[in-house]
């Protein structure tokens, strides 16, 4: 069984063809600039040189006829034809209420996406035009739509709640939603199975740490309290995004600084955060680089940042009675050994123990705990990519 699994931004298209039989990535690539002038094609098959076709793409459907045209192509193509393409699994940012679970998409889900899209206006539009798109291209191929938001959607009503008057969360929805769902889940599946034991004997706390981060409670399997809320923007501070600030500190700037309500959203998302405290970068290899040649803004981003976790960390071991397990994942959650320890540090008390040798790997699974830490400390690198598929492939 072969499942392509589609991630549309705006002007952009990212895909991976797995063999569902050993989960293999038999091709992936990008397609970027669409509608725009310069659009390219970045194709890589397995065990091919990867291959850069620049040609014209005036929209997604086009993208996906490259993309197919790609995969099946004589040189570096990796399947006969489409016809062995068995389902189509698609990112979908936002599925609001509406969506606890995965979906085969049909009208009605469809008609469900497009009431979505004023929860993700930036995001769930170019999903549904990546949906259209492969419906075009392949009419007789089932469509699975998979939500960032779906596992979250488990959490109780005073985890997703604000307290703000009720007729607003009943007449325009605003509640915590929480994002990165579909690494989240992954990465607890993973642990359980690293650490042998039934994902719904244990509580776990999953740290998705990249240029968006976000934290997950995990009791039984289940969500329980997640850190981002009704945007991606809420949470532990990002790469530019603030994290959870004291609301009014909104009205504040935009009163002081006669600032309009984009501008200051604008701020909150991509000059805040990492970037804004540093004033350097929002990469954390860069912040490191700064800090050792004693930059103590981009110590304090780091240190901010660590904080932040660790605060989550205890509040969701408060929440859930205790904890398991920590796992870490995403560009800096895998690859940044420092980060790990600056976020554990204190947290012996709870049982949490890291082994110094341990936590050097980069990128692998490991359980990077001493041998006798009572909470088990994970290295868990994410596959949102692999997880659409195997979610495409239960449905179908
Ligand atoms: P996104 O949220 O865009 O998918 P990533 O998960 O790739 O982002 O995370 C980006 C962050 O991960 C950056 O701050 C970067 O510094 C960090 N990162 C990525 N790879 C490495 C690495 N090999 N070593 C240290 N940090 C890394």
């Amino acid at each position: 069984m072969k499942i392509l699994v589609i991630n549309a931004g705006s002007s952009s298209l990212k895909y991976q063809l797995f063999n569902m039989t050993n989960s293999t990535v038999l091709a992936k690539g990008l397609c970027e600039r669409i509608g725009i002038e310069g659009s390219r094609l970045k194709h890589s098959p397995l065990d091919k040189e990867t291959v850069i076709i620049d040609q014209p793409m005036k929209d997604h459907k086009d993208a996906i006829t490259m993309v197919l045209a790609a995969l099946t192509n004589k040189d570096h193509g990796v399947i006969a034809d489409m016809t062995e393409i068995t389902a189509v699994g698609h990112r979908v940012v936002h599925g609001g209420e509406l969506f606890s679970d995965s979906a085969i998409i049909d009208a009605d889900v469809m008609k469900a996406l497009e009431d979505c899209c004023d929860l993700a206006p930036l995001h769930n539009p170019p999903n549904i035009v990546g949906i259209k798109a492969c419906q075009e291209a392949m009419p007789n191929v089932p469509e699975i739509a998979v939500f960032d938001t779906a596992f979250h959607q488990t959490m109780p009503p005073e985890a997703y709640l604000y307290a703000i008057p009720y007729e607003l969360y009943e007449k325009y929805k605003i509640r915590r939603y929480g994002f990165h769902g579909t690494s989240h889940k992954y990465v607890a599946e993973r642990a359980a199975i690293v650490l042998g034991k039934p994902l719904n004997d244990l509580k776990i706390v999953t740290c998705h740490l990249g240029n968006g981060s976000s934290i997950t409670g995990i009791q039984n399997g289940k969500s329980v309290a997640t850190s981002m809320g009704f945007t991606p923007l809420a949470g532990v501070l990002m790469g530019t995004r603030s994290g959870t600030i004291d609301p009014a500190i909104v009205t504040y700037i935009m009163d002081k600084e006669k600032l309009s309500f984009q501008e200051v959203n604008e701020m909150l998302n991509k000059e805040s955060g990492a970037i804004g405290i540093s004033g350097i970068s929002s990469d954390f290899r860069d912040l490191y680089d700064a800090e050792d040649q004693g930059s103590k803004r981009a110590k304090l981003a780091i240190d901010m940042f660590a904080y932040a976790i660790r605060k989550y960390i205890g509040q969701y071991a408060a929440l859930m009675g205790g904890i398991d397990a920590v796992v870490f994942t995403a560009g800096i959650g895998e690859n940044n050994s420092d980060l790990r320890l600056r976020s554990t540090q204190g947290l012996g008390f709870l049982g949490l123990e890291i082994d110094a040798e341990k936590n050097k790997i980069c990128g692998k699974e490991l359980d990077i705990s001493t041998d006798n830490a009572k909470v088990r400390t994970l290295v868990i690198p994410t596959n949102e990519e692999l997880s659409i598929a195997l979610e495409t492939k239960k449905l179908i």
